[in-house]
């Protein structure tokens, strides 16, 4: 079994699990995080499973990048292009899904 066998985010992007889509397109998903920590809270995924942003950034620098332009546009409709952009990565730093996924956070302003 390969480890998106049994990811959640894999089966989202698949269509198995049902999500806010926000954003597609080939490589890159965007759907709205179920327990918002901001007016607009998205998850910004690769279609290609990595484990955390440390391993998508040695494999795919370039889908890297993509996920934070993308991010960018999301900031650009929802807030006037101001977005916080969170990674956590590892257990200890409490990621919970390990599909790396980026946390944009945007549509207020934001606690510092
Ligand atoms: P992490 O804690 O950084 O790994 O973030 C995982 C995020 O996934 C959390 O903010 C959850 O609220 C979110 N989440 C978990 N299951 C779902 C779902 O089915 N749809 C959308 N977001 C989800």
């Amino acid at each position: 079994m390969s480890a998106s066998d049994d990811c959640l985010f894999c089966k989202i992007i698949a269509g198995d699990i049902p999500s806010a889509k926000v954003y597609e397109d080939d490589t890159t998903y965007a759907f709205k995080d179920i327990n918002p920590k901001a007016k607009v809270h998205v998850l910004v995924v690769p279609k290609k499973h990595y484990a955390n942003v440390a391993e998508l950034a040695a494999a795919d620098p370039a889908e890297l990048a993509h996920i934070v332009e993308v991010a960018q546009h999301i900031a650009d409709d929802a807030f006037h292009g101001a977005f916080r952009l969170v990674f956590n990565t590892g257990l200890d730093a409490g990621q919970t899904v390990f599909h790396v996924h980026a946390h944009v956070m945007t549509g207020e302003k934001l606690d510092e």
